[in-house]
């Protein structure tokens, strides 16, 4: 901004005036001791000047630093407001590089980050604790691990699985989409298009070849179900949306199969964390409101940013998705080509898929996410 930066330019000459006219004087003091001259007197008001002159350019920078709601384009007020101001459009809001500097990152995406060693170079930090790890158990220090939990067992399971495809129709053709079968609860998968989501589908199944992986933008185009027998699950892989040209594709129909398919049990909603929510995903989500299942948003692509510019990239998404209706506030980080966060995201799936078979099954895992996590502003529409 050019007012701080005209200010401080105006400091930095008040500054150098008051030290020329300070220290001039004083120099002129000193000279008329010695030689018995007369001495003018120290400019005192010009000093002033200068100091005024400095507090004024530094004045800015000695601000309290951007709250968390100034970062995200909110004014602090109570949370009705907040939610209208968040749902006003995007362009609306400071840039996002203007954001990225102002967000305070929410301390559950530190640790998350921290913890399951996400962002560039995750690889090598993940095999220096896993060397720590494997020298300290050698040495007996570690306590006895707990078993794997059941979900665990299970997410393995899916990992193993190998999917094929059952059905693959155009988005406008609803007539030709599988009957919704109660045994095959379904998740679905959806992004603009490029955000990995091939990549990704393929990634969780480590055998199976759910997706094909393209670097055209958009070349999925259809509806296609993919299901694995081994968890009991189709996996439904959705078009791409966001570019001009495909813009009808993503239509109606499609927006109306993700509020009323009775099967599904989640949305994951793919966004690449290096850009953030953009215009598309707010359109998206807004169409949908408060209906249809659960979203659950997926950063992908978390291998291509530093960990601490990852951890503000995230909290940027997390608080733009308060604007929406029913999306899970937790968000899932995930690398396809680094294979960081797949394990949880196996888990979520799990977790929603067969908890809706038997509710009872996993009751008190560790995993089982408390209910505040929920966004729900509203509710249905
Ligand atoms: P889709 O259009 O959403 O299906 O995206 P794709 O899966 O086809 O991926 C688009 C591009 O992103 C390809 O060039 C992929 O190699 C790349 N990509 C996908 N996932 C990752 C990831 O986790 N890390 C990195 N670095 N690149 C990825």
């Amino acid at each position: 901004a050019p007012g701080p930066a005209l200010a401080g330019c105006a400091g930095a000459l008040g500054a150098a005036v008051a030290v020329d006219l300070g220290a001039g004087s004083s120099w002129r003091q000193w000279r008329a001791g010695q030689t018995g001259g007369r001495f003018a007197g120290m400019d005192t008001a010009a000093t002033l000047r200068g100091f005024a002159l400095v507090l004024f350019g530094v004045a800015p920078w000695l601000r309290e630093p951007g709250s968390t709601d100034e970062a995200r384009g909110l004014e602090r007020k109570d949370s009705s407001e907040t939610r209208t101001k968040n749902a006003l459009p995007p362009d609306s809001r400071p840039s996002m590089s203007v954001r990225m500097k102002r967000i305070r990152p929410y301390p559950d995406i530190v640790a998350q980050v921290e913890e399951n060693f996400h962002g560039r170079n995750s690889v090598n930090r993940r095999n220096r604790a896993l060397n720590k790890y494997n020298a300290m158990k050698g040495k007996g220090l570690l306590s006895k691990q707990p078993e794997p939990s059941k979900l665990d067992v299970l997410a393995d399971e899916l990992d193993l699985a190998r999917p094929r495809r059952i059905k693959q129709v155009p988005c406008g053709l609803p007539d030709l989409w599988p009957e919704p079968d109660p045994r095959y609860p379904e998740v679905a998968f959806a992004g603009r298009s490029n955000v990995g989501k091939s990549s990704l589908l393929n990634a969780l199944t480590e055998r199976g070849s759910v997706a094909r992986v393209s670097d055209e933008p958009g070349t999925t185009n259809m509806l296609a179900w993919h299901r694995t027998g081994k968890i009991g699950m189709d996996f439904v892989d959705m078009p791409g949306y966001g570019f001009a040209t495909r813009a009808r594709v993503f239509g109606p129909e499609t927006i109306e199969f993700v509020k009323t398919r009775p099967n599904l049990r989640c949305l994951y909603v793919l966004i690449d964390c290096r850009f953030g929510f953009k215009v598309a995903d707010h359109e998206w989500l807004d169409e949908l409101g408060g209906r249809g299942p659960i979203k659950q948003i997926i950063l992908t692509k978390c291998d291509l940013l530093r960990p601490k510019v990852l951890i503000k990239a995230a909290s940027l998404v997390r608080a733009d998705l308060e604007a929406h209706k029913r999306v899970e506030r937790k968000l899932l980080l995930v690398s396809s080509h680094a294979k960081t966060g797949l394990h949880e995201l196996r888990c979520d799936i799990v977790r929603r898929v067969v908890g809706a078979k038997s509710e009872s099954d996993l009751a008190g895992d560790a995993d089982e996410q408390p209910r505040d996590l929920v966004t729900d502003a509203g509710g249905a529409d």
